[in-house]
């Protein structure tokens, strides 16, 4: 059988379908108007702010997107999607973009990467986050390795967090259901 090839374009247009597959989204929904770049509370540090986002991506200028930081800084607070008169989710297009950015190597927020990554083995691990873990483990992998320990003994005397790991009691359910998801996402 000959093998098809899909030029540049067809390569775009396969990744914005994907996209809007695993968000939900519907890139023509949007109407530029605004209100979700004007409430983001991360929007100052973004390169790209959320309306624009979506524009290039109704334009399939798809490199600059996945290029981007923006899903990466995105902090998921949903208050994009509450304020979109056209319920866009946009959080889960952040996360679609930036699982599509990583499966072709592109990680342009290491650090972000890997305290995200740090964070779903902790909460497989214990079932919960376990701050002292995340913090001691970003530290080590990221190379700040004094980065908010001055910040350590008064959120241990204030109970905010443990040396030891409080563990949920279904510990084997919750790896199981990261399991199931590691699963569904391979199909
Ligand atoms: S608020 Fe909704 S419609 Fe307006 S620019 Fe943002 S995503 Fe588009
Ligand atoms: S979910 Fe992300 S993009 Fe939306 S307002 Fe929050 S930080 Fe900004």
């Amino acid at each position: 059988m000959r093998q098809i090839t899909l030029g540049k374009e067809g390569v775009e247009k396969n990744i914005i379908q994907t996209l809007q597959e695993k968000s939900g989204v519907r890139l023509s929904d949007c109407y530029q108007c605004g209100k979700c770049s004007a409430g983001c509370p991360v929007a100052f540090a973004m390169d790209l702010k959320p309306r624009q986002l979506i524009r290039l991506l109704q334009l399939e200028q798809v490199d600059e997107v996945l290029k981007s930081k923006t899903p990466w800084l995105c902090a998921t607070c949903q208050c994009c999607f509450v304020r979109c008169p056209n319920e866009i989710k946009i959080p889960n297009l952040m996360e679609a973009v930036r699982q599509e950015a990583k499966a072709r190597h592109i990680i342009p927020e290491k650090d972000i990467d890997k305290f995200n990554n740090l964070f779903l083995k902790n909460v497989e691990q214990f079932g919960r986050s376990h701050e002292t873990f995340l913090m001691g483990f970003y530290n080590l992998t990221t190379g700040h390795l004094f980065q908010d320990v001055g910040c350590a003994p008064k959120l241990y005397f204030n109970k905010k967090i443990r040396i030891r790991p409080h563990v949920v009691k279904n510990k084997s359910g919750v790896k199981r259901l990261f399991q199931k998801t590691i699963e569904k996402g391979a199909k």
